[in-house]
């Protein structure tokens, strides 16, 4: 039977960070699908968790119990059954599990073993990724960040990511070139003004200068967008994952604000800057600041959910039952299987939520996203600078992708339906 599941395979890999990971390898008779998990450094405390060893080796952040349980639990417990059937094998991986947070097998093994299935199954009905999850046209706006800061990198800017998103485009291409042109002229105004020590590359492959303050973050964007002449195509964004920042009630930025005082900067910013999505703007469990600021300004921006909904369908319905915000950034490993991704996703899409379909700042050069990304038909990408090989992997799909389908269809044009015209 060509369907059937006969081998799987479990290695660990490194991350862009060196640090291991999980490697899955899922065959048939006559085809093999092989995913890698990513890891992130700014988790939310709900996310599913990632199964370290604890031990001596890699300082303790090796993942050989994660392989294990692949080979002894999920490995008899999958082969036989047909490749096809994607939900039947996450729920049994959920099933075995049987915690809340995917403890006892570890995200990280489920999430590598359940893309490879997908990729394993696309492969035997000798469909792409994209095509076997969806019929889909639409190629997703990448946002792009360009100053990397907080956690992911050596300065002190608080707010994590700062992004350009090529909004007016033809296509993902042209969006694509027109934002790693700003991403060349930002590098020779950074080495202008701070010298060349300064061009180094943070976690995502954005630069991190010697910068405190959000403003001059998005100063130096700006005029990098505008020497390029794209200041009505290129807009900004920003994850701010104000967890990281918050501490003993009191954000502290380039300085310390209450919630209110940091809800009236972000609206300033809003004015000031063209900011069209933001991000974690308050600490994961502020529900009611995300709740007022998605009021105030949600009518004309984009109001990400990250760590507060942690790719949680639970955390999600609460979510969209208060109005926190109106999109959600889906991260597969935070909730450790893709069928359990895919329903978030819907629920979103049901409910009017956007989604922004996401990598983590521990990555690698698996693409699976970018197929996700498409056939979700979810519009919007986060995959870094373009640079460092595995941001540019998921970019790099996503022009293979284009040139594939008939007619693409490139998500910034429909972005005016959220306010930008
Ligand atoms: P992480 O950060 O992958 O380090 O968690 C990404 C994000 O916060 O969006
Ligand atoms: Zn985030």
């Amino acid at each position: 039977m060509q369907y059937k599941i006969e081998e799987v395979k479990a290695r660990q890999v490194l991350d862009s960070r060196g640090n291991p990971t999980v490697e899955a390898e899922v065959k048939t008779k006559n085809a093999i699908g092989i995913a890698i998990a990513p890891s992130g450094a700014s988790k939310g405390k709900e996310e599913a968790l990632e199964l370290r060893d604890g031990n001596k080796e890699f300082h303790g952040k090796g993942v050989m119990k994660a392989i294990k349980n692949i080979e002894k639990i999920i490995a008899p417990a999958i082969v036989g059954m047909d490749v096809r059937e994607q939900e039947k094998i996450d729920k049994k991986m959920v099933e075995i599990d049987a915690t809340k947070n995917k403890s006892l097998l570890g995200a990280n093994a489920c999430i590598a073993v359940s893309i490879a299935v997908c990729r394993c199954a696309s492969m035997v009905l000798k469909k792409e990724p994209y095509e076997y999850l969806g019929e889909s046209d639409l190629l997703p706006i990448p946002f792009m960040n360009v100053i990397n800061g907080g956690v992911h990198a050596g300065n002190d800017l608080a707010i994590q990511e700062h992004m350009i998103a090529p909004i007016k485009a033809n296509s993902f291409a042209e969006a694509l070139r027109k934002a790693c042109e700003t991403y060349y002229t930002l590098k020779e105004l950074i080495k202008k003004k701070f010298g060349k020590n300064a061009i180094n590359v943070g976690d995502e492959g954005g630069f991190a200068p010697p910068l405190s303050k959000t403003e001059d973050a998005l100063e130096i964007i700006m005029e990098a967008i505008e020497e390029n002449g794209y200041e009505k195509e290129i807009y900004l964004a920003l994850d701010c994952a104000a967890s990281s920042f918050y501490k003993n009630g009191y954000y502290d930025l380039h300085k310390k604000m209450d919630a209110g005082e940091l809800m009236d900067y972000y609206i300033e910013l809003a004015k000031t800057y063209p900011v069209i999505s933001i991000e974690d703007a308050f600490h994961e469990e502020d529900w009611e600041n995300f709740a007022e600021l998605t009021k105030k300004i949600g009518g004309k921006v984009q109001i990400v959910g990250d760590d507060l909904f942690v790719t949680n369908p639970k955390r999600l319905r609460k979510g969209i039952k208060n109005n926190a915000c109106n999109a959600l950034l889906l991260k597969p490993n935070q909730i450790g299987t893709l069928s359990e991704a895919i329903e978030v996703a819907n629920l979103c899409f049901k409910n009017g939520y956007a989604v922004m379909v996401s990598h983590r700042s521990g990555d690698t050069c698996d693409d699976f996203i970018a197929d996700l990304c498409v056939a979700l038909k979810a519009g919007q990408i986060k995959a870094g600078a373009p640079c460092r090989g595995e941001r540019t992997a998921k970019y790099n799909r996503l022009l293979r992708i284009e040139e594939k389908i008939k007619k693409p269809l490139y998500a910034g044009k429909q972005w005016n339906k959220r306010g930008i015209s």
